[in-house]
């Protein structure tokens, strides 16, 4: 079988949480997100044999426990996404899907080969249009949401300035999530240094630590469990304010940069 795709990682420590991964990219992508640092990928490009990724992917399990399936939007591929994490899972890997939740079907039919879940939670639903820069059915995103609500999944937003940082937006994604049953919630600092499709956010800053911080602990009031990811400190996992000061420690614990794309 053939499919499009932009690379296989060796290794990264950033992208399955604990825990060191191959990341494995996707072409081919249905939204345009005006942040996206992956955008050489999002269009179908690159007919690779499976087999050889298969190869590669044996290879690889001599250094690494997980594998990471990342893109691009690898559920727009479904025989070669399945085909690939039986075959992850016959070589004992733990395995991880990033998806922008748009194809909540194929993301079920997925699951059982599937470790660890991470979708994306643009910003509310109400503002989808201005990130993605595509008509998106939001019940999808609800859909697949409410299907990650196991203990090892993550729901998480890209933070970036003016876009979706105000108190306002989380609170309406707080809402959301609370009632979809979701349990880990990470907020992500946008990063520009490996550039943007949309070329005006090439020169933004990335929010700082603390504005994740202030924006994260608004969320402890819908029941969730939340972190941030920062280049500066990895991934925290947020202490919740009280009147009578934090509850649990901020813990850093694994570099956050988002990897690349990497060689076939
Ligand atoms: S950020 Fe993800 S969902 Fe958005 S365009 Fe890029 S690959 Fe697609």
């Amino acid at each position: 079988m053939e499919a499009y795709l932009g690379g296989v990682l060796d290794f990264s420590s950033v992208d399955y949480p604990h825990d060191s991964a191959s990341v494995v990219f996707f072409e081919g992508c249905d939204f345009r997100c005006r942040y996206c640092h992956n955008y050489k990928l999002l269009e179908f490009t690159h007919k690779t044999d499976l087999e050889k990724t298969k190869e590669t992917l044996k290879e690889y399990k001599k250094f690494v426990n997980a594998v990471v399936f990342t893109g691009g939007e690898p559920t727009l591929q479904p025989e070669a996404l399945l085909e690939l994490l039986k075959f992850a899972k016959s070589l004992k890997y733990r395995t991880k899907l990033d998806t922008n939740g748009n194809n909540p079907e194929m993301l079920r039919k997925a699951l059982p080969l599937l470790d660890y879940v991470a979708v994306d939670l643009k910003t509310r639903f109400l503002d989808y249009r201005k990130i993605t820069q595509k008509k998106v059915d939001t019940k999808k995103i609800e859909k697949s949401l409410r299907l990650i609500t196991g203990k090892g999944h993550e729901a998480r937003t890209t933070v970036v300035g003016g876009l979706n940082d105000t108190p306002e937006i989380m609170d309406e994604i707080g809402i959301l999530l609370k009632k979809c049953g979701i349990k880990k919630y990470v907020l992500q600092q946008f990063y520009a240094g490996m550039g943007t499709l949309d070329k005006k956010l090439t020169d933004q800053n990335e929010p700082t630590r603390e504005k994740l911080l202030q924006l994260a602990r608004i969320m402890h009031k819908y029941g969730l469990e939340v972190y941030i990811r920062t280049r500066q400190a990895g991934e925290e996992k947020v202490a919740e304010e009280t009147p009578t000061g934090l509850v649990g420690e901020e813990m850093p614990h694994q570099d956050a940069q988002t990897s690349e794309k990497g060689d076939l």
